[in-house]
């Protein structure tokens, strides 16, 4: 599941769909508009690049923090 994302992320990845951020963590719950949110400076892991769709597609929802 991870690899596929990372291989979506690659290969995919456009510009149409709006672009989030996404904590690499197997405990993270949210996707985030700004890479400097204030939920993702609690990410210990790699945070990545993704869209709204491929964020949804893995059960995240819009963090609590964004304005
Ligand atoms: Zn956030």
């Amino acid at each position: 599941m991870k690899t596929l994302f990372a291989l979506a992320l690659a290969c995919c990845f456009s510009s149409g769909d709006g672009t989030v951020y996404v904590c690499d963590s197997p405990s993270s719950v949210a996707y985030h508009y700004k890479r400097d949110c204030r939920g993702l400076n609690n990410c210990k892991h790699e945070v990545k690049k993704t869209t709204v769709s491929e964020a949804e597609k893995l059960g995240l929802k819009l963090c609590g923090w964004e304005d």
